[in-house]
């Protein structure tokens, strides 16, 4: 029988993150049964190494050129409908999935819901981690429950909604990374219903595409399309997508603003006392889009993402969000917050 888990020594991250960083881990251990993880973390020679999990590497900035403990990959992909009873199917799916490949799975079964999140790199299991979200719909909506191996208990543990406390870019995984490791993942998909459309451009696509109707499938076509032409590939530019969350800031911070910069865009949020900045339009204000130093560069195309344009440094792509982050807070008194998990170092200003 095929072993559970193997583990591999100075690893080369050069393709394992998707800011193509050339950093190095001290050990990479991948795990082809999430049953096995107890056994793993129990390993001798693994003891005095701090674990961290590494799904597709799209939201992580390698800011070591070594990470010294143990980095681990799950490949478990498989994906079943555990209750297909009613309005809506309940499914199960394992953390090494590939999001957008369960995307097309969810469609080509008649299933909707993840239609918004098409083409959103990464693994199934690193999607409650963000909880990641696009084009007005955030994961946690679909979100029954998820698996995990907890650290600290010793053992595994099915998280409900409720206890994963979603929030924008945010959850319990992020709040506290590396005590769980999240195996699988519960969705809850209805099998009819409205498509989303409240983010103005997915309309316009489709009427840009022939007057498509907004069916879960032409959603997805439509979301790729628009997603291919505003953001860089990381196949050309190394890159995390959005490098800063969007700030979240009271009404009141809002209002004066606005009165001070003219076309502020702010945007509610369900609290009433909050709203949402736009950390695109605050950085290109700034004046930071499109520029470059060495190879660690803002990107050209969307003010939000930072690109590698060659052989930029985890260092020197932190050191230029800083920069960035700097800037805006001295024009503007606003902080931003990267999204990426930034390893090997911190990005205080
Ligand atoms: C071009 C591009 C576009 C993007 N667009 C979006 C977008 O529209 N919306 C959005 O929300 N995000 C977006 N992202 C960010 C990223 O794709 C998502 O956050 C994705 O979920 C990360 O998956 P990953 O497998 O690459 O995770 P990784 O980058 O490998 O890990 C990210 C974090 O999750 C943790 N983690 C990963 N897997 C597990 C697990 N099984 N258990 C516990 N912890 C885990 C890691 O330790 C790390 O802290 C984009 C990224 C890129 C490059």
């Amino acid at each position: 029988m095929a072993s559970a888990y193997s583990l591999a020594w100075d690893v080369p991250l050069l393709g394992r993150n998707t800011f193509h960083v050339d950093a190095r881990a001290h050990c990479l251990a991948t795990v082809h049964d999430a049953t096995a993880l107890p056994s793993l973390l129990a390993e001798p020679a693994l003891q005095n190494l701090p674990p961290m999990v590494l799904g597709a590497g799209s939201n992580v900035l390698f800011a070591t050129d070594r990470f010294a403990g143990c980095l681990i990959h799950l490949q478990c992909d498989s994906i079943r409908i555990v209750d297909d009873a009613g309005a809506h199917a309940l499914v199960h799916v394992d953390a090494g999935c590939e999001w957008d490949a369960l995307v097309d799975w969810a469609l080509d079964h008649g299933l909707q819901g993840l239609e918004n999140l098409a083409l959103i790199p990464g693994q199934a299991g690193a999607a409650p981690i963000q909880n990641i979200g696009a084009y007005g719909v955030e994961v946690g909506k679909f979100m029954a429950a998820v698996h995990v191996y907890d650290r600290q208990a010793g053992a595994f543990d099915r998280l409900t909604t409720e206890r994963c406390a979603f929030g924008y870019r945010d959850s319990v995984f992020k709040r506290e990374p590396d005590r769980r490791i999240v195996t699988a993942i519960e969705l809850l998909l209805p099998k009819a219903g409205a498509t989303h459309l409240s983010y103005a451009g997915l309309g316009e696509e489709l009427a840009a595409m022939g007057g498509l109707s907004p069916t879960p499938r032409n959603v997805a076509a439509a979301v790729r399309r628009i997603r291919r032409r505003k953001l860089p590939d990381p196949a050309v530019a190394g890159n995390a997508g959005s490098f800063f969350k969007n700030p979240v800031v009271t009404r009141a911070v809002a209002t004066e603003l606005q009165s001070r910069f003219e076309g502020v865009p702010v945007y509610p949020t369900s609290g009433d006392a909050v709203c949402k900045l736009s950390a695109a339009w605050l950085i290109e204000q700034a004046g930071w889009r499109g520029f470059r130093d060495g190879d660690a560069a803002v990107s050209a195309q969307h003010a939000l993402v930072l690109v590698n344009l060659g052989q930029a440094t985890g260092p020197q792509l932190l050191a230029l969000a800083r920069r960035v982050a700097a800037s805006v807070q001295e024009r503007f008194g606003v902080a931003l917050e990267p999204e990426p998990r930034i390893v090997g170092a911190k990005f205080q200003l």
